[in-house]
């Protein structure tokens, strides 16, 4: 098989930039410590948060569907591809979020591209933050809705464009990840939720970061904030805390029923396989009965935020177990990473396009399994990396 010339060209321009990316292939199960290259090293690089993708009842969930359903479901939902065992974990995830209904998508990028192209159209207007996750971007795009991005988790900005836009015919649609994926902030929820509120736009949260971890009972930020009415749709993703592979959508039963009429990623796929559902539903009840699996991680973050912030380090607004260290350019963050690789810990370096430029960062991300001692490791090889590699840190 032959590749075209600019493939070689885009490939040799992302070396020249620090931009190229390459697969590490993880040789061992999902907890802190896994096997990569040959020797166990200690990872900080998974969204495992409550430690659930290897929990013996998740795996035993999973293998009990499978002797019943079999692994693949073989259709889409609207054909032979929905189960029981889909019907339960929708009905879970709605009592879990406080919803009429759920519906369940074979991942999260593919809820946020059905939930979008379903309620905005060509020309609908669509108010989002900056650094929304790339999957609301790109169904925003497919949507055809006019993008509008304002000033990243700034409601006030988010209000100017508001009323710059008030006048536009159409639909209105405010969208924001609660937890941004590469910062560990927070979205001024409460604000955001007023302003759609005033200007009539339906308001759609990515909670896939929060799900699991923010809230009483694990619901996510909207949650935790008391803010129950006036979204549109909560997407979450049973992908990270939920430790499995999907996402949802929780809302009233008509905006389901909208999205199994009109959402494609929903309509022209093949449905999860009812494992997944039923690995979901016993990671769901484990959030219910162990809430002591959020408070540890929360803990766990907090003391590593607290620990880099006095040795000097940056971590943006971190307020979640999703920390940043900032370092700048895309090469010396990867130099950052391959140095703490080095003293055997796996801590990814982000950098652009997943991030702007001049904020490429290694992304730490804590999990319930971790321990204090872990972070102490973590912190001192990011000491010694610094000295080694970027003084200027
Ligand atoms: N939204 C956000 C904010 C995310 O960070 C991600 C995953 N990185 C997704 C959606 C997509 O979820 P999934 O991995 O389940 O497709």
């Amino acid at each position: 098989m032959t590749a075209p010339d600019f493939v070689r060209r885009t490939l040799e321009d992302l070396q020249a930039h620090g931009l190229y990316r390459r697969l590490v292939a993880v040789g061992s199960a999902a907890g802190p410590h896994v096997e990569l290259g040959g020797r166990t090293v200690l990872q900080f690089a998974s969204n495992n948060y409550l430690g659930l993708a290897n929990d013996p009842r998740v795996r035993d969930a999973a293998r009990r569907a499978i002797d019943r359903w079999g692994w693949g479901a073989g259709a889409s939902r609207l054909l032979a591809g929905h189960t029981d065992a889909h019907a339960a974990l929708e009905a879970d995830l709605a009592a879990f979020k406080g919803a009429e209904a759920a519906l369940v998508f074979p991942t999260g990028y593919m809820t946020n591209l059905g939930v979008l192209t379903s309620l905005v159209g060509r020309g609908d207007v669509v108010l989002a933050d900056r650094e929304n996750h790339a999957s609301l971007y790109d169904a925003i795009r497919l949507s055809g809705g006019l993008l509008h991005r304002y000033r990243h988790a700034d409601a006030g900005a988010a209000a100017d464009l508001a009323a710059r836009y008030a006048g536009a015919p159409g639909r209105r649609l405010l969208v924001t990840d609660t937890v941004f994926s590469m910062g560990g902030d927070l979205a001024p929820l409460a604000e955001l939720a007023g302003l759609a509120q005033e200007c009539g736009a339906m308001f759609v949260l990515d909670e896939a970061h929060a799900t699991g971890v923010l809230g009483p009972t694990g619901a996510g930020l909207a949650e935790a904030l008391g803010i129950s009415s006036g979204v549109t749709a909560g997407v979450g993703t049973l992908s990270k805390a939920l430790g499995g592979i999907g996402g949802f959508a929780a809302g009233s039963r008509e905006v389901c029923d909208l999205l199994v009429n009109r959402a494609r990623p929903f309509l022209y796929t093949t449905a999860l396989p009812a494992a997944a559902c039923e690995a979901a539903r016993a990671a769901l009840e484990i959030v219910r009965t162990e809430p002591q699996r959020r408070r540890r991680v929360l803990d766990l973050a907090a003391r590593l935020r607290g620990r880099l912030r006095d040795e000097g380090f940056d971590i943006g607004k971190s307020e979640t177990p999703i920390v940043p260290i900032l370092v700048g350019e895309a090469e010396a963050a990867m130099k950052v990473a391959a140095a703490l690789l080095g003293r055997g810990i796996f801590c990814p370096a982000i950098r652009p396009p997943t991030v702007p430029p001049g904020t490429s960062r290694l992304r730490a991300s804590v999990t319930a399994e971790h321990t204090e001692e872990d972070i102490e490791r973590l912190v001192a090889a990011l000491v010694d990396a610094r000295s080694a590699t970027c003084p200027r840190l």
